[in-house]
């Protein structure tokens, strides 16, 4: 059963988002504990993984947060929203208002390009997780990036 759309004080229906897509977009806009990112967090938590959530980071000057950190090891992980991140499997372009979407998206990947290259001249190792890679998946990389760093000098 359908719920009857609300109604502004003049009778006309609040904008609804344009499908289900968006309202994933809006809610995968939150910047922590979004649902992946959870999952993710909760995969490294079951194989005995000790990490840092939302960690920040200054990084030339302006502070950077990672989403999981593993500091001793300088490992960094970012869980990448397909949409707000622009994933070549996912990354949509939304079709109403393009002159807004296009640059503020295209912000998005230049930063991401930005933050990461930063990172990694302050020896970080960055590794970056499209929400639709499966938890266990992305766990597993996380997990064979950590033995990797381990055995270096
Ligand atoms: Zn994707």
């Amino acid at each position: 059963m359908r719920s009857k759309p609300r109604q502004t004080a003049y009778g006309l229906p609040y904008p609804v988002p344009s499908g289900a897509a968006a309202t994933t977009r809006m809610r995968a806009n939150r910047r922590s504990d979004t649902g992946p990112e959870l999952r993710l967090r909760s995969a490294l938590h079951g194989m005995g993984l000790r990490f840092r959530k939302d960690y920040p980071i200054e990084l030339e000057g302006r502070q950077t947060r990672v989403d999981i950190a593993f500091p001793s090891r300088r490992l960094a992980i970012f869980v990448d929203g397909c949409f707000w991140h622009q994933c070549p499997e996912h990354g949509t372009m939304p079709k109403s208002n393009p002159s807004y979407w296009k640059p503020k998206l295209a912000r998005n990947v230049a930063r991401d390009r930005r933050v990461t290259t930063a990172l990694e001249a302050a020896g970080w190792k960055v590794v970056r997780v499209w929400e639709h890679v499966p938890p266990e998946d992305a766990a597993n990389l996380v997990l064979a990036t950590l033995a990797d760093r381990g055995q270096r000098p």
